[in-house]
């Protein structure tokens, strides 16, 4: 996210430790009848998307409430746990780079522990390949900083410490990942976090060794005490799993079956979010728009758009990610019918070849998502059209990656995040015949991304001398100089002489742009 403003924002809130936890209940203490050893401390650090961190935020909740206090690197905590992502080899390779500097000392004579990690793809929050932007899943700004504290030293596993892995590799992996390191004795996918608290108090108990590998639950990890790292926007997982089968996807194995969240609990969290001064709320799922409402109400997935958007206190509804299957017109006319509603949808394409598209199971051709596209550029008022691309898929031709092209030009997105396609185990892909060589697929990344960019400029150049309402989320340490996202889920770097806005919604008028940013002025209180 706005990696071309370089004006070196501060870290406001992050996934280390923050200076207030902002819990949304307050039971700390002990739960299951355990009592948490005094000055149990905890380093939590996520890996991959938005939903991984959300859920991180719900497991700190829980240890929070379990009487564990949160601490900025592994050197100082009692329970270190890994929130990992596999959705990509290079992301689950991160973390076993990471049990490797936990290795404890008598583990390390004579043996190789081999992480094959590669640091050069390790930019914080799942920056991976061809991400011209993060503004699509735009978060709390982090700064670029080179090296990760747990990057920096090597921390000796022994002396009692809880080593965790959370998540996607957790689910992946099982138990295999206590053979691969054995100094690792929690093992839980995210189908299990309900879970958590229960395997924690095994392990204060004394049991040495304890997973959560079920997928097989047809409940959702809902907990009362999210701790939210974020002041302004709350993240609300709606639906959890995929039952998409993608041919080259992990999900569907990692995160289990779709499963959604009843409405009326869905609504009674954002009324409280809004009570706690939360201005914006971000709807989450994997496919977000398959949302099915178990209970008796059964609302549409638009319908509790709608009705998120009406909730009072609520300025901004975003929701992420949509799959073009079950996209439709309703969704369009609620974001119509609801300033509130964000003009932003994502609608990952991942090609522009029906064929390749074919090949990758996604259940629609070119032109049934051109048609989807058709609806959104219809609307009464301009939307932002995101998307991801994968490059390099088996058997894609020259011909296929030049469809992709013509896509970009065709529908003229706000933002592309492309990825080199990476073979994973347990997908009907990684079977696939003409694989690419890596070469080539870095080549048509690296095409894609120039020609992708290029419009992008192009599209933010005609914004000049355009006003925008700006959420200020962000604070330069020079003086006067702020950021935020506008509706459309734009960085906007700003300058102001307010001394504090952060969390704030002010008009920002355009004065220059970049590819992945505007530059702008405040003008005035929206
Ligand atoms: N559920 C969403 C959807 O269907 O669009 C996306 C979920 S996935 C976490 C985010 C993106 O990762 C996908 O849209 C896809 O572009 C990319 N991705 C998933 N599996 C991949 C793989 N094996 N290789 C490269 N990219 C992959
Ligand atoms: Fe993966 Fe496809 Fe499900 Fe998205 S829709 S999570 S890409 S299987």
């Amino acid at each position: 996210m706005g990696k071309s403003f370089d004006i070196g924002l501060e870290r406001l809130t992050g996934t280390g430790a923050p200076e207030t936890e902002a819990l949304e209940a307050s039971d700390q203490g002990t739960q299951a009848g355990v009592p948490v050893p005094q000055g149990s401390t905890f380093y939590l650090e996520t890996f991959g998307c938005q939903m991984n961190d959300h859920d991180s935020e719900k497991v700190a909740g829980v240890l929070l409430a379990r009487g564990y206090r949160q601490v900025d690197g592994p050197e100082a905590a009692k329970v270190i746990l890994y929130n990992t992502c596999s959705i990509r080899e290079k992301a689950a390779q991160k973390v076993f780079s990471r049990l490797g500097e936990l290795r404890p000392a008598e583990e390390r004579n004579g043996k190789s522990f081999n992480t094959e990690d590669t640091e050069e793809e390790h930019r914080g929050h799942g920056e991976e390949n061809g991400a011209l932007s993060r503004s699509a899943q735009a978060r709390v700004p982090v700064p670029q900083e080179p090296k990760h504290p747990s990057q920096r030293k090597i921390v000796n596993a022994g002396g009692g410490k809880i080593i965790g892995v959370l998540g996607c590799v957790a689910q992946q992996e099982g138990e295999g990942i206590f053979e691969r390191a054995p100094w690792v004795s929690l093992v839980c996918g995210s189908a299990s976090y309900r879970k958590l608290p229960q395997l924690i108090a095994e392990l204060e108990a004394g049991n040495r060794r304890v997973t959560g590998l079920d997928t097989d639950t047809d409940e959702t990890f809902e907990t009362e005490i999210t701790r939210r790292d974020n002041p302004w926007r709350a993240y609300l997982t709606i639906i959890e799993g995929c039952d998409k089968a993608c041919s080259y996807c992990v999900v569907p194995f990692t995160r289990g079956p779709e499963r959604s969240r009843a409405s009326a609990s869905i609504l009674e969290e954002v009324r409280r979010l809004a009570e706690a001064g939360y201005s914006e709320v971000q709807l989450l799922g994997q496919t977000v728009n398959s949302y099915a409402d178990p209970s008796a109400r059964k609302m549409r997935f638009s319908e509790l758009l709608a009705a998120v958007a009406e909730v009072r206190g609520i300025r901004r509804v975003r929701f992420t990610t949509s799959h073009p299957r079950d996209f439709g017109k309703d969704i369009v006319e609620a974001i119509e019918a609801h300033p509130t509603i964000c003009d932003h949808v994502h609608l990952p394409v991942q090609s522009g070849s029906t064929a390749v598209l074919r090949a990758m199971a996604r259940t629609y051709s070119r032109e049934e998502y051109l048609e989807k596209i058709g609806l959104i550029k219809a609307a009464r008022r301009p939307i932002s059209i995101t998307t991801d691309m994968i490059v390099g898929f088996p058997g894609e031709t020259e011909k296929d990656f030049e469809e992709t092209l013509t896509l970009l030009d065709e529908v003229q997105y706000d933002s592309v995040f492309a990825f080199k396609y990476s073979p994973r185990p347990n997908t009907p892909s990684l079977k696939m015949a003409d694989a690419i060589p890596e070469e080539e697929k870095g080549r048509r990344l690296a095409i894609l991304m120039d020609r992708q960019r290029e419009i992008q400029r192009v599209k933010n150049e005609r914004l000049v001398g355009e006003t925008f309402e700006v959420l200020v989320d962000g604070k330069s340490r020079r003086e006067n100089q702020w950021s935020g996202h506008t509706s459309s889920n734009r960085v906007m770097n700003f300058t102001s002489p307010e001394r504090e806005l952060l969390g704030d919604y002010v008009q920002v008028k355009v004065v220059s742009a970049m590819p992945n940013s505007l530059v702008g002025e405040m003008i005035g209180w929206a």
